[in-house]
């Protein structure tokens, strides 16, 4: 993995831009963090390239900027001593070396000039503070003072001082440190996990959004159950998504077990994060059964019961967006319908009519195939062949919705006769009438009585008003 010639990490022209601004200044300057470790991990070429300069990191962007064709706009961000430009498709970002002192309640630090040492320590990992050199003496060689080369090869996270002051001084780096064994698919060392598990109360001093930034992330990954394992093993899962964690355990009761809901949770999600990379379907995924927990009942004849969990859920998600500050708007009702409709397939699954069908689509809308998602990544029984039958099922669904939808068309249902032709044809105004004949057609279509189409729902609009006592308007 990891090789000797890491000028190649520099293959980019920009860098020998950069190094030829430093010498012009005579500062010194390297390139670090994300993009180290990636190139290392050959994850590909990063797009953002973090370059820490000693010495001031604005003058140094304006000098690159300078030497640069084209000469491209620097932002310059005063207040954090950093200055941003993009070039050849790839964004430059500068920041003067720092030392960095924490108090108590605050992740913002008070920040000094420091030397290229001193802006390792504040990094968060080893692995995240990796650094190569871009000055003419030593161009192309790695800093690794923590190493951080053993732990990309051991895939382990670690911090580079005392796990307790790194995490203590920015709780967001506990977030951080999970995310990244997630996407990685790295472990998290021992001590680190003990300092996280200590420290994680901590957590509350971090604005809502930059956790939900990482959640997003966990969510992304290729296996997301490994980031919220993490934030349970951790007692962080509780102070972000206590609702999650009151799916936890299994009760039993004369002899009647349910599932523990958590983990199957997790496997929901594992499941969809192979068919889907929509974010907010493997959300939808995560809370999916969230209302369980307020609604789980036992009941002497049929059990465990969660009556109406899908509708409580759906509420619980409102909340819950409100609460860590996620966006209220239609991600969150597409979200909320994931959840409320969650069950809708698995009971049709058993008996496929066509009817029930003409619902399911009406109902769902544009996101039929989103939920058929969500119900296939919902089989988690470890019985093969009840695997395969609830599989099968709802390949039975999908070909009749393909069938239903192409000759009935209700995914965007439209009312073949519309309110003004209702109130024309019997000369009404605006009246309660008028809601109930279109009622009427819609449910007629729906099951099946007559076809999506005007010139039956038109007759049938007829005989509803005549049933009602209205005479057709001269
Ligand atoms: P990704 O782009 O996947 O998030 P990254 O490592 O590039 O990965 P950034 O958030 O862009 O992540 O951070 C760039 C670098 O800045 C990191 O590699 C790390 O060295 C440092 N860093 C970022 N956030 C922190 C933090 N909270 N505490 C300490 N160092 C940090």
């Amino acid at each position: 993995m990891a090789t000797n010639n890491y000028k190649n990490a520099l293959k980019n022209p920009v860098f020998k831009t950069v190094s030829a601004a430093a010498s012009a200044l005579g500062v010194e300057c390297y390139v670090i963090g994300g993009f180290v470790r990636d190139f290392l991990l050959e994850r590909g070429d990063a797009k953002d390239i973090d370059i820490v300069a000693i010495g001031s990191g604005i003058d140094l962007a304006k000098k690159v900027s300078a030497l640069l064709p084209g000469k491209p706009n620097v932002s310059v961000f005063k207040n954090y001593g950093t200055a941003m430009l993009k070039s050849g498709g790839v964004e430059l970002e500068f920041v003067g070396a720092r030392k960095e002192s924490y108090s108590e309640d605050s992740r913002n630090p008070v920040v000094e000039n420091g030397t290229l040492q001193d802006d390792q320590n504040r990094r968060d990992f080893t692995i995240n503070a990796l650094a190569i050199s871009l000055n003419d003496a030593n161009y192309g060689d790695l800093l690794d003072p923590f190493n951080g080369i053993e732990d990309l090869d051991s895939k382990t996270i670690k911090t580079p001082l005392g796990p307790d002051i790194t995490y203590s001084d920015d709780p967001l780096r506990m977030l951080r440190a999970i995310r990244f064994a997630t996407q990685l698919n790295f472990k998290i060392d021992a001590a680190s996990i003990d300092s996280i598990t200590r420290n994680a109360d901590r957590i509350k001093i971090i604005s809502k959004e930059r956790v939900v930034d990482e959640l997003h992330k966990i969510l992304a990954a290729p296996v997301p159950s490994v980031g919220f394992a993490l934030l349970h093993k951790t007692g962080l899962l509780p102070l972000l998504l206590p609702e999650l964690t009151a799916l936890q355990g299994v009760d039993e009761k004369e002899g009647q077990k349910h599932k523990d809901n958590f983990w199957h949770t997790l496997e929901v999600v594992d499941n969809i994060a192979k068919t889907t990379d929509n974010l907010w379907l493997r959300w939808a995924a995560l809370l999916h059964d969230i209302g369980k927990a307020p609604t789980k009942r036992f009941d002497k004849k049929v059990g465990w019961t969660f009556h109406a969990h899908e509708f409580v859920g759906s509420k619980m998600v409102f909340k819950l967006f409100k609460r860590l500050k996620m966006p209220l708007n239609d991600k969150m009702k597409f979200v909320q319908k994931m959840v409320f409709m969650s069950s809708r397939p698995i009971v049709l699954a058993s008996d496929v009519t066509d009817s029930a069908v003409r619902r399911l689509i009406f109902d769902a809308g544009e996101y039929v195939e989103d939920l058929m998602t969500l119900c296939e990544a919902d089989i988690t029984t470890k019985n093969p062949k009840k695997f395969k039958k609830y599989h099968n099922n709802f390949q039975l669904v999908r070909e009749k919705i393909v069938e239903v939808e192409e000759r009935d068309s209700v995914r965007n249902f439209q009312p073949p006769v519309s309110g003004e032709e209702i109130m024309s044809t019997f000369g009404l105004k605006p009246s309660r009438e008028i809601g109930l004949i279109k009622d009427a057609i819609k449910e007629a279509i729906l099951e099946g009585e007559i076809a999506n189409e005007y010139e039956a729902a038109k007759a049938f609009m007829l005989s509803k008003g005549e049933a009602l006592g209205l005479k057709v308007a001269k």
